[in-house]
């Protein structure tokens, strides 16, 4: 071999490990156009918290073991089943005693939606996942837990139904060109809305995460068909995306872990885009994602915070905790206070949270150019003349 030809085989070598670099499976991450961002749908009318269909049924006492708890339970199977109907929807269930049950087994329900590629192998799909608890605490009695997580469970409705539609169309498009997404797509989509979150007497390993520590475990030793890509359905999460104490205003969103940093900042960045392309209504002059000009060096895992992440964190599932929470504020003032309900939600920064979460997934599963401008843009013009019309009836009527 030549010095000249070694040194070609070289480069063409280095060539060959950049793109594989560029390419890792669930880091390719093809950023949204402006346009795209522009035209994405925002909630309104159905996050109305009195009669809006998606986020007021939530908003009840729903403390596992109880009516209230059934019916959210009935309003989030219902909205998948009608909604999202191909999306494949199973119920785990587990029992446990509580120290308030008095040796009585309280039953839990997680609840569990996911969309793979059409045909594609289970096991060797990889699905980023979307997660908040569905569930209220106990006590003070009465307590509604609107940002705990009322409103974060409306925010990933919402996504489910965005996303849903830019998949099919995403699907067809490769059928169109001759490729079938069954083997040529890897990437799938869950929801998990989790019970049993909340401590029924006060915070330890045994009262709290009663849903989350059932199903970590259950998916831990579930094994996938042989030769699957993913062992268990554990493995196949690509990352953990948890939801919790969103809505009220101006948030802090720390970065907690190395690993999925960059995950960390594409959020932030897309948040600063969607401030900066006018499509955010709450006004903040600081940026939520507060660590978002850190490297991930610098990213210090305080290993903190309790919550649903933790028997997958445990288990070595990726994680992005997306809270409410800064060591300089603590949580947000109305956290397990009667004061975190409807009322003290702010509603713009609920929409703006639908908005990030939605345009964050859109990106993840590489949906540019299948989210339908025209069809939204439309839509929303409607929606704001609906609102326009009750505003100006309000005023009439003062
Ligand atoms: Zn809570």
């Amino acid at each position: 071999m030549s010095l000249a030809f070694s040194s070609l085989c070289g480069h063409f070598i280095l060539l060959c490990f950049s793109l594989l670099l560029i390419l890792r499976p669930g880091q390719a991450y093809e950023g949204l156009s402006d346009e795209t961002l522009k035209a994405l749908p925002r909630p309104s009318q159905e996050f109305d918290i009195h009669n809006g269909a998606i986020l007021s049924p939530i908003l009840q006492t729903r403390v596992p073991g109880t009516p209230g708890h059934d019916a959210v339970l009935d309003h989030l199977v219902n909205y998948i089943r009608t909604t999202v109907p191909n999306w494949e929807l199973e119920l785990q269930n587990s029992t446990s005693e509580t120290p308030l049950s008095r040796g009585k087994e309280v039953p839990f329900v997680n609840i569990i939606a996911y969309r793979d590629p059409p045909g594609a192998p289970v096991g060797d799909i990889e699905r980023l996942t979307l997660v908040a608890h569905y569930d209220s605490k106990l006590t003070p009695e009465g307590f509604i837990g609107a940002i705990d997580s009322a409103a974060p469970c409306a925010m990933i409705m919402h996504a489910m139904r965005t996303i849903d539609a830019a998949l099919e169309k995403k699907w067809a498009a490769m059928r169109e060109k001759g490729t079938d997404p069954a083997f040529e797509e890897e990437r799938g989509i869950q929801v998990l809305f989790l019970d049993g979150e909340e401590a029924f007497e006060e915070w330890t390993n045994t009262d709290s995460l009663y849903g989350a520590r059932s199903l970590a475990e259950t998916w831990d030793q579930e094994m996938n068909p042989a030769m699957s890509t993913f062992k268990t359905k554990l493995s196949s999460i690509s990352l953990f995306v948890l939801l919790d104490l969103l809505g009220s205003k101006s948030p802090n969103i720390m970065s907690f872990y190395q690993t999925t940093h960059w995950a960390y900042q594409n959020m932030g960045n897309l948040e600063q885009r969607l401030r900066s392309l006018g499509q955010f209504k709450s006004s903040s002059t600081d940026p939520w994602f507060i660590d978002t000009s850190k490297n991930s060096q610098q990213v210090v895992s305080r290993g903190g915070i309790q919550d649903d992440h933790i028997p997958f964190l445990a288990r070595g599932v990726d994680i992005l905790h997306i809270i409410d929470f800064a060591p300089f504020k603590g949580f947000s003032p109305v956290w397990h206070t009667m004061d975190d309900d409807a009322e003290h939600l702010d509603m713009d920064t609920v929409q703006d949270w639908t908005m990030l979460i939605t345009a964050f997934t859109a990106e993840w599963m590489e949906l540019e150019g299948f989210l339908g401008h025209s069809e939204t843009v439309k839509a929303r013009r409607d929606e704001d003349l609906v609102e326009e019309a009750i505003r100006l009836n309000k005023k009439t009527e003062l």
